[in-house]
Parts: structure tokens; C-alpha cells; sequence
């Protein structure tokens, strides 16, 4: 058996697109990220699961680039991201996109504005290419309706589709969610799940992905990583993690979020 953390995703010699060596994050004396390793091959669907505190959410601001680890390195498609001269981050930063549990969408511009706002600026296309992806991707979360509305005159589970499809319009290879249904009345939460099960199945966006929605880790994972005091103690495919972990702590954990 492998050494648990050195690999997500099967071993089918696919490329990687993700991988942190050696990432060591404190936040003053508290070591939240303990010498971690681990990798996702392009194109996978990998899923962090693990109590609250165990650093899920470190790793992907890691990967944000919106916080910076103490020790190791960060690449991401074969250019290394952390450590890494600002240019260069610039540029692998826009491989990346995240969906946070809070929408954050900007609350004085229209939906439509706030999905070409970042390919205008950051990716330099035209206002009417900018457009015309950012309509093709609210038909995709199913707000084709919605172009003109207003951040707040939308429910939360909708503003949730709009940052989405937000993410997406700069088309990065990977996605990454942060438990982005926890902040959702709970029947907001199928619609935006189904968003992204559809995403899931029909692109070839490598998927990182942080949630307790046990079912939908379930149906998009190909690979689960199971966290705790800062290392991934179990990895597996979301049939066996699920169903018979190795782990005391990982049959703890689930049996209390199950
Ligand atoms: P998770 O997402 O798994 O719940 P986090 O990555 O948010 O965990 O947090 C991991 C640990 O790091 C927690 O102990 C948290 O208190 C600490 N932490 C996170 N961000 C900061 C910060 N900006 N300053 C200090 N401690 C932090
Ligand atoms: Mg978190």
C-alpha cells in the first residue's frame, strides 16, 4: 500500500496538475499543516474530508496563493507556484478558480458584470467575448434570466450558481470549493450540488474539492483524503473510504457527519 498522502487520484500515469511537498503552514505556535504531501492528476475529482480545524480550508488558500506556507512547494501544471517570483504567480494563479462557502459576489455590480469583470481585466477579452461566455455559463447554472439582476434581489443558493459560474469564465483547469453549500438553506443545497455534479460530468476541470455532503463527495469523487492534525491519515476511492475506512478517526469522523 502507498504511504497515505503522497497521491490522490489513481495511479494511471496520468498527468499531475496539483502538488504540494513538504507544506508546512503555522498560524504562531500552532502547526496546521505538518509536512504534507499529496498530488491530483488532471482531470480528477479529489475530496477533502475532516473535522473542523484540520487545515481543509489552508490548503486551498494555499493554493489561492492567499496565504503562504512556512516550508515546502506548490506546483500547479508543471510551474511552481510557491516559491515562486510574483509573475510567475500571476500567472498560475490563473489556473485556479475557488468557490467560497460565502458567495462574495459584488454586491453593486449585476450578475452579468460580476462574471466578466475578471476576463475583461485579468484575461484581457473583449467586453462582447466576455459576454457571450458569461451568458453560455448562467444558461449552464440555469440563470439565463438572471443577466441584469443585483447580487442581493437573488436567493442565496442562486448567487451561489453566479460565483460559479464566476469562477469558471476564467477558465481554469482547476476548481476549487470550499464547502460551498454550508452557508445555503437546506433547500438551496440540491440545486447547487446539481450545478456542480453536471460540471463534474461534463468538462474536464480537475475538481478540489472540501464538503460535508457525504452523498455528493460520493457521485463527483474519484479519490477521498481524510484529514486530521495537519496530514492526510487515509486516501482512498469514495466507495471504500465511505464504506470501510482503515482509520478509527476516519470511522469517527464519518459516523458523526453521516
Ligand atoms: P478547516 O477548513 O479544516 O476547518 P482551517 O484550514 O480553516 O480548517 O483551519 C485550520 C487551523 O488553522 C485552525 O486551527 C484555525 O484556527 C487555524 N487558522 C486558520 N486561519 C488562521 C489565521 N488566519 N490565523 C490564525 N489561525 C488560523
Ligand atoms: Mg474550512
Amino acid at each position: 500500500m502507498k504511504e497515505p498522502g503522497t497521491s490522490a487520484g489513481p495511479s494511471t500515469g496520468g498527468s499531475e496538475l496539483i502538488r504540494l511537498d513538504g507544506i508546512t503552514k503555522r498560524f504562531g505556535t500552532n502547526t496546521v499543516l505538518d509536512r504534507l504531501n499529496f498530488s491530483v492528476d488532471a482531470g480528477k475529482h479529489v475530496t477533502l474530508i475532516g473535522p473542523s480545524g484540520s487545515g481543509k480550508t489552508t490548503i486551498l488558500r494555499l493554493l489561492m496563493t492567499l496565504t503562504k506556507p512556512d516550508e515546502g512547494t506548490i506546483t500547479v501544471d508543471g510551474e511552481q507556484l510557491f516559491p515562486a517570483s510574483e509573475k510567475q504567480v500571476r500567472e498560475v494563479r490563473k489556473k485556479i478558480g475557488m468557490v467560497f462557502q460565502q458567495f462574495n459576489l459584488f454586491p453593486n455590480m449585476s450578475v452579468l458584470r460580476n462574471i466578466t469583470e475578471a476576463p475583461v481585466t485579468v484575461l484581457g477579452l473583449s467586453k462582447d467575448e466576455a459576454e457571450e461566455r458569461a451568458k453560455e455559463l448562467l444558461d449552464m447554472v440555469g440563470l439565463a434570466d438572471k443577466t441584469d439582476a443585483r447580487p442581493t434581489q437573488l436567493s442565496g443558493g442562486q448567487q451561489q450558481r453566479v460565483a460559479i459560474a464566476r469562477a469558471l469564465a476564467m477558465r481554469p483547469k482547476v476548481l476549487l470549493l470550499d464547502e460551498v453549500t454550508s452557508a445555503l438553506d437546506p433547500e438551496l443545497v440540491a440545486g447547487v450540488l446539481d450545478v456542480l455534479r453536471d460540471i463534474a460530468r461534463t468538462t474536464d476541470i480537475t475538481m478540489l474539492c472540501v464538503t460535508h455532503e457525504m452523498g455528493f463527495a460520493r457521485d463527483i469523487s474519484d479519490q477521498v483524503l481524510m484529514f486530521d492534525g495537519g496530514r492526510v491519515i487515509e486516501s482512498g476511492s469514495p466507495e471504500r473510504i465511505f464504506a470501510d475506512p482503515e482509520q478509527d478517526r476516519t470511522r469517527e469522523f464519518l459516523s458523526a457527519v453521516l
